[in-house]
């Protein structure tokens, strides 16, 4: 029984990761049985998923590198495939929170004695710090290390990461999106064999989009700059629009709870150079027109004054992106 009890606890983080990547579940059979089987959906997007875990483990006996982690595989004689869908192998790290995930194509057929798939720390370490690490294994398995949070574009691009063992070439462009994302261009992308370039520009979105996200909801210390509220519902959202220019500086970025994000984008409310909250009131009086202005006063009235501040001086909302956004919207 201890050991069901550990394997659900895996299936928590697993679910959480979907979830915050704006994920819905819906499980295709009992949860309690392993492995685990549900469909992820979101938007258009969905799929059928087969996920075998085990806790990552350090080391094998003194005839194995130090460094090596592995899955010990147990319960399981051979994977079976999920037909019409993925079929995950995970590892789970747990003194990193950081999933490793072994290709399911290089491990088809009955399973040997005592058997088991290794990922080396370096790996693990590096997903830890950038949210996604390939590592290529001896027998050009691809393995990577991804963070729970990014668990989704993991499964989105499963079958073409761990293709990369392909094309030495194509993997190291993998690898130097995972590490340094900016430093990535267009032609370098453009040479990656063509099923595996999504993977390469999803990845170098999601890296981008992660660090912005995680330094704004850092700074604000995960609150809502209109109204105070956590509860992990927040959003980083951008000042200045990207579509219009605008950067990944935190200082772009304002921590948005998710009804104020969608007001400020909507043009409903705003804030001034000296940082006092702002609601339009012509969009106000042409809601109540239509009577749709049901709310409005409590709305209102759960508005701070000023929008609560970083600490930190220079992850501020800067001036000009603030003055740049108003005109932008029509505010000015
Ligand atoms: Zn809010």
């Amino acid at each position: 029984m201890a050991a069901r009890h550990r394997k659900y606890d895996l299936l928590d983080i697993i679910i959480q990761g979907f979830r915050d990547d704006g994920w819905n579940i819906l499980y295709i059979e009992d949860p309690n049985n392993h492995p685990f089987r549900l469909k992820i959906y979101r938007g258009e997007e969905s799929y059928d998923l087969r996920i075998y875990v085990w806790n990552l483990t350090h080391g094998g006996g003194a005839m194995r590198p130090a460094d090596e982690y592995r899955i010990q595989i147990t319960g399981v004689n051979q994977f079976e495939p999920e037909l019409n869908g993925k079929t995950l192998i995970l590892g789970w790290w747990r003194e990193g929170e950081v999933f490793a995930s072994f290709d399911y194509n290089k491990h088809v057929g009955a399973l040997g004695f005592s058997p088991s798939i290794q990922i080396r720390e370096q790996a693990l370490r590096k997903a830890y710090l950038k949210g996604v690490a390939p590592w290529e294994k001896d027998n050009q398995e691809i393995a990577i290390a991804f963070r729970p949070d990014f668990i989704g574009e993991n499964v989105r691009n499963l079958e073409s990461l761990h293709s990369f063992g392909e094309s030495e070439q194509d993997f190291d462009v993998l690898k130097e999106v995972t590490e340094n994302p900016d430093e990535v261009n267009d032609t370098e992308i453009a040479a990656v064999a063509v099923e595996r370039q999504i993977a390469v520009v999803s990845f170098k979105k999601k890296i981008r989009d992660n660090s912005f996200k995680s330094r704004v909801l850092t700074s604000y210390t995960n609150r809502c700059a209109f109204c105070g509220v956590q509860l992990k519902l927040i959003d980083a959202a951008h000042i200045v629009p990207v579509q219009h220019g605008g950067t990944d500086e935190t200082s772009n970025g304002i921590a948005l709870c998710a009804l104020h994000h969608r007001a400020f984008d909507r043009n409903l409310v705003t804030f001034n150079a000296d940082y006092q909250i702002l609601t339009n009131e012509s969009q106000f009086h042409k809601l109540a027109e239509i009577g749709l202005d049901g709310g409005a006063e409590k709305f209102n009235n759960d508005l701070r004054a000023v929008i609560h501040l970083p600490p930190t001086i220079t992850d501020r909302p800067h001036v000009d992106y603030i003055n740049v956004a108003n005109d932008i919207r029509g505010w000015r």
